[in-house]
């Protein structure tokens, strides 16, 4: 049976919900398509995370203007990935100052940016509706330098006061990819994970350091928060949801990348690979939203990682439909 490629047969709009997390901490969720989160302070706000077109960020600065009339400043980059970053220019246009992203975000758009958007335009035909306005690749302002928290190091770390909250942002080590940085709000214990976290959809990991992801989780989990806003699902509250997500994610990473292990190591080829994943993953993710998207995508990625490749190899429009052509017809 042959399944129409990646979201191209997704075109049934989500129903958006914003919703308020704690004193100044929102979250913007749409049934598992790429959330957004908004920390609104006495003096300035920031979004994390631009959503995918100028057409679409502006619904999310229409909800913003129901609650506040402050001035935008700060965007965050969560990591480089196009549904997440190519709406910045709304914001801009709206007199944000500040687009920032790690470091290690920002050598991902040097390195792929270019191909990640065309392969991500074709991927998320919805999403993508209204690509004429999007000027281009969008580039930080402001990048997060520092260590690399997978060398033992101390990451960098940016503190912006926005008037009565503090937000801080660090790449906690690598995982989705190898510059994802984090919100944190810690006098309210909120979390904005990007894709590092997920909750009830698919875990993209086509980009991922598949081994370092687990111990990066932890370091998150340590800072007991009491609510999240993950990359996609719902926000979560209270401590013990926001471990539920926490633990999602780390099983399928896991999961995927074990499987990923034994193929290798039984020399299988890469649609043995699938269907040797597909018995472990089907019966515990195969409900969820985008999963069977995501799934070929990850399995490629947890085969080459399980065969020593570090770096992720690039995805372009003509590499996703073969490697699909393979696995998913
Ligand atoms: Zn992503």
């Amino acid at each position: 049976m042959s399944k129409a490629f990646a979201s191209q047969a997704d075109l049934a709009d989500k129903k958006i919900t914003f919703e308020q997390l704690s004193p100044h901490c929102w979250a913007y969720t749409a049934e598992g398509d790429p959330n957004s989160g908004v920390i609104i302070g006495e003096r300035f706000i920031m979004v994390s995370d631009a959503t995918a077109t100028p057409a679409m960020a502006k619904d999310l600065i229409a909800r913003i203007r129901e609650v506040s009339d402050k001035p935008i400043k700060y965007v965050l980059l969560t990591h480089y990935h196009a549904v997440r970053v190519l709406g910045a220019s709304a914001y801009v246009a709206e007199g944000a100052t500040e687009v920032i992203a790690s470091q290690g975000t920002y050598e991902l758009i040097v390195e792929r940016g270019a191909e990640d958007m065309q392969s991500e335009m074709d991927r998320f035909p919805r999403l993508f509706r209204n690509a004429e306005s999007i000027p281009g690749l969008t580039w930080p302002t402001m990048v997060i330098g520092g260590g690399d928290a997978t060398k033992g190091e101390v990451p960098g770390r940016l503190t912006v006061d926005l008037g009565g909250v503090r937000v801080q942002m660090w790449s906690p080590g690598y995982g989705h990819t190898r510059g994802d940085t984090i919100a944190w709000v810690e006098e309210e214990k909120v979390l904005f994970s990007g894709d590092l976290v997920e909750f009830e959809a698919g875990v993209y990991t086509g980009d991922a350091q598949l081994e370092e992801w687990p111990a990066t989780l932890e370091a998150l989990r340590a800072l007991k928060a009491e609510a999240i806003v993950p990359g996609r699902g719902e926000a979560m509250k209270g401590n013990a949801q926001v471990n539920k997500a926490l633990d999602y994610t780390q099983r399928w990473v896991e999961t995927l990348y074990r499987c990923g292990r034994e193929a290798a190591a039984a020399n299988m080829d890469l649609k043995a690979a699938m269907e040797h994943t597909r018995k472990a993953m089907d019966p515990v993710f195969g409900h969820v939203f985008i999963y069977e998207h995501c799934l070929p995508f990850d399995v490629s990625r947890a085969y080459d990682e399980a065969k020593g490749i570090k770096n992720p190899r690039i995805w372009t429009a003509e590499r996703d439909k073969e490697m699909w052509a393979a696995l998913q017809a």
